[in-house]
């Protein structure tokens, strides 16, 4: 591709709204707009991307950070959109609200003691609670109460006191929800800040995580505000229609593979995304100049330009040179513009390619152009005969 064709637009500043270096040399490079639009070169790095993507082994060959389990794939960035739980020992890898971890049961051989009403004044929070009462959050079942969107049932969900639900893990049991009302919560027999599943109408669905059967004598709502059960028992007391992991991990938590505290990690998915993918690639791949995109990765593997001569026309030997390269199959990127060799330089960097091949006066002169690789400092002369040999060669 030319240029000129494609309308490059490259910035000298990088945007004041970027998020991270690797979008900002995105958007200065002409790939994307500040509004992060994808240009005519976006457009076309993208469809590159989507075209390797259809082989599955295409991301190990992109010197990416990646982290992932069978099903998806990201690339650990600060500013991503995603939050995953990660083991750094066994690589357990999976979405934060998704993740399992290793749960303690709690009251080990304690004997089940007797149900107990007590007066709970002002405790409809399990921190109030657990104050109150002097005991730790682990003694104590919380309750939420949603209505399930497809028939309308009541949705009872008990967790023990020091868990955090997780609506993803919950909705992957019973579906789609939404919190339940006031009236639905009377409905049902239970009375918001002091629920429990203990004498609730039958109609309810109670879904609980599966601490619960495995913790014992649990401090729960008496479905009457102000007081609360001591000693709660699962199986004894209540029972639920699912048993199920429904808490949320977070990070310090124990991976349930091997024990090893659980990391939470900023990433994007790259799974099906290419803009999230070239995203990933440009976080990775730049240095201070612009971006270094990898070979197979980057649109052009070649930024050929010409400096534009005193005595002799470098235009057309480099369109000639042009067609060469393309026709050996090799993409290039041809700078056409009438610029100084500066601008092009600066654009060449910019815009990452992993070559760059110049033709100037003074090589042509002796048959040679200018070759250098995006990451090394140095450029060197190589034979204008030789160079789609060597090209080729260099991107084995
Ligand atoms: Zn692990």
């Amino acid at each position: 591709m030319k240029y000129r064709d494609l309308n490059i637009q490259t910035l000298r500043e990088a945007p004041n709204n970027a998020r991270t270096e690797g979008w900002a040399l995105l958007v200065r490079a002409g790939y994307l707009t500040r509004e992060n639009i994808s240009t005519k070169l976006g457009e076309l790095t993208l469809a590159h991307l989507q075209e390797l993507a259809k082989d599955a082994s295409f991301l190990s060959r992109l010197s990416l950070p990646t982290i992932g389990n069978e099903r998806e794939t990201f690339s650990p960035i600060a500013s991503g959109n995603v939050e995953v739980a990660h083991c750094p020992h066994c690589q357990y890898t999976e979405r934060l609200e998704l993740a399992r971890f290793a749960k303690l049961p709690q009251g080990g051989d304690e004997p089940l003691l007797p149900l107990e009403k007590v007066e709970t004044p002002e405790c409809n929070t399990i921190e109030s609670l657990a104050n109150f009462l002097g005991i730790p959050k682990e003694k104590t079942a919380k309750a939420l109460m949603y209505t399930r969107l497809n028939d309308g049932r009541f949705v009872f969900v008990a967790l023990r006191g020091d868990m955090q639900l997780s609506e993803a893990k919950l909705k992957a049991q019973v579906g789609e929800i939404r919190l339940a009302t006031e009236e639905e919560i009377r409905g049902a027999g239970a009375a918001a800040g002091y629920a429990s599943a203990v004498g609730l109408s039958p109609e309810a669905l109670v879904v609980v995580d599966d601490l619960i059967p495995v913790s014992k004598n649990l401090v729960a709502g008496a479905n009457e505000p102000g007081w609360h059960l001591k000693n709660t028992n699962y199986g004894r007391d209540y029972s639920a229609e699912v048993v199920a992991d429904l808490a949320q991990a977070k990070a310090g938590d124990a991976c349930a593979l091997c024990g090893t505290p659980l990391e939470v990690v900023s990433a994007i998915a790259l799974t099906d995304n290419p803009l999230n993918l070239l995203l990933a690639l440009a976080e990775a791949h730049h240095d201070d100049k612009g971006l270094t995109l990898p070979h197979p990765a980057a649109p052009f593997d070649v930024y050929l330009m010409h400096v534009p001569g005193k005595e002799t026309d470098t235009l057309p030997p480099a369109e000639a040179l042009y067609e060469r390269l393309q026709a050996a199959g090799i993409s290039v990127l041809f700078d056409d513009r009438e610029e100084r060799a500066g601008v092009k330089f600066n654009d060449a960097d910019l815009i990452g390619s992993p070559l760059r091949v110049t033709v100037g006066e003074k090589g042509l002169k002796e048959g040679m152009v200018e070759l250098k690789p995006r990451k090394s400092k140095e450029n060197r002369l190589a034979p204008l005969n030789g160079i789609v040999e060597e090209v080729l060669s260099i991107l084995k």
